[in-house]
């Protein structure tokens, strides 16, 4: 009996009711570095201070009354401390011990007490635990910095992540289970994204009815994922769409500027070639304007030129792009229109302008040149033609539209 305690790899040690040592094995001896000599006839109170003796008598006796083993998971997470020489890192500084107490059955009046080793369980737990704290942490930085929004096959909202939610407005209550039309982004068909479409700017609605822009695509690193939900990441763009439709407008009109028509005429001519869309552009210069500035100042210029632009965009179809092209000389697209339709609306334009009255100035006028866009021709070669008939216009005594010849733009 002896030898065999001797061989564990577990403290063992027999206590009366007391806690007097009556009995200790090798490992106890090994690891608590007290000769058995020593230790027998001691109190364990002697032999280790800190040990918490008046829980362990309630459990000896227990055990002694009850005729049962039971288990004491001491506070400090041992009964005496044994440094640790292998870990280096270690969550403790101490052997992590489980206590077990058994009723001897060998003398009626004393327990064993029998001690392991469990340092490296206990390690595992709390490396888990602070995994899983490190998880919890992460999930909650993503969910309260960017914008995600889970979508199940019918396109239904399952869930919003908090910045989302405090983006738009709107309760994870309200947009749990709708559709996506709550939040405008009805078009959006999630099954036919792929995780690197580049997908045009959207307007998210939020609960105010006020506009949220987004870029959105479908969240990387779940595609193989099986499942009924699919993650949507929205991008808050708005401050870019302020910024590009600031770039592309003129200060003072608010008509585009010459850099955005130079796109959109490249468009028109794309959409020619690609899909036989037909265009004509109008050039139109105020007439004498130098005069308003010399009589009236140069704010009443400026004052007239926004109301042009104004009278301008009233008279034009909402499919037609009005641009500033520069002082006081305007530029208009018209998509689908041909030459007479655009000599047409140049005077309709004209007509407004002439008829109206313009304070603090009273009358005024402007030149018009039309140019229809012939196949293959280039956008400086139109820009050209319009000129010149605009240049027509003015020679001819001004307040008129002048169509420039379609014949001239072949040969250029
Ligand atoms: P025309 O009938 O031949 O077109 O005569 P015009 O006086 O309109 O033409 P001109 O090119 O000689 O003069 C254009 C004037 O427009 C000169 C310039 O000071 C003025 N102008 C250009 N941009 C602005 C602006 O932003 N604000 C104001 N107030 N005036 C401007
Ligand atoms: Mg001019
Ligand atoms: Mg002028």
């Amino acid at each position: 009996m002896r030898s065999i305690a001797d061989h564990l790899s577990s403290g063992l040690l027999v206590v009366d009711p007391e806690l007097t040592v009556m009995a200790w094995n090798r490992w106890m001896t090994e690891h608590a570095e007290i000769a058995p000599e020593t230790a027998i006839g001691q109190r364990l109170e002697a032999l280790f201070p800190a040990c918490p003796v008046a829980t362990l008598k309630r459990r000896v006796k227990a055990a002694l009354q009850l005729q049962s083993p039971s288990y004491l998971q001491p506070r400090k997470g041992y009964l005496f401390p044994v440094a640790l020489d292998r870990i280096i890192d270690s969550h403790f500084t101490y052997m992590q011990q489980r206590i077990r107490i058994l009723p001897n059955e060998n003398a009626p009046h004393s327990a064993i007490i029998v001690i392991d080793d469990v340092t490296a369980t206990r390690e595992a737990e709390a490396r888990a635990a602070e995994a899983a704290d490190v998880s919890r942490r992460y999930l909650e930085l993503i969910d309260n910095n960017v914008m995600t929004l889970g979508v199940d096959t019918e396109g239904r909202v399952t869930r919003a992540s908090s910045a989302l939610l405090q983006a738009s407005g709107w309760t994870a209550e309200i947009l749990r289970g709708t559709s996506l039309d709550t939040l405008g982004l009805g078009q959006l068909d999630v099954d036919e994204i792929a995780a690197d479409d580049k997908l045009p700017e959207r307007p998210v609605q939020r609960a105010d009815g006020s506009t949220l822009w987004v870029r959105v695509r479908k969240a990387r690193g779940l595609e193989d994922k099986e499942g009924d939900e699919q993650y949507l990441v929205l991008q808050d763009i708005s401050l870019q769409m302020e910024i590009q439709a600031l770039s592309e407008r003129d200060t003072l009109t608010g008509a585009y500027n010459r850099m955005k028509f130079d796109q959109l005429l490249q468009a028109a001519l794309s959409a020619e070639t690609r899909y036989g869309q037909h265009f004509s552009l109008i050039l139109c210069d105020i007439d004498h304007f130098k005069r308003i500035n010399d009589n009236h100042g140069h704010l009443a210029g400026d004052g007239i030129l926004k109301q042009f632009t104004s009278l301008l965009q009233s008279q034009i179809r909402s499919s037609d792009q009005l641009a500033r092209w520069g002082g006081e000389e305007f530029v208009v697209l018209l998509p689908m229109t041909n030459a007479q339709e655009a000599t047409a609306a140049a005077e309709k334009l004209r007509q407004a302008i002439s008829t109206q009255s313009w304070p603090p100035i009273g009358k005024l006028s402007a030149s018009f040149g039309v140019a229809f866009h012939v196949p293959n021709e280039s956008a400086d070669a139109l820009l050209d033609r319009a000129d010149g008939a605009l240049y027509q216009a003015k020679e001819a005594g001004r307040d008129r539209v002048r169509l420039a010849d379609s014949a001239a733009g072949e040969d250029n």
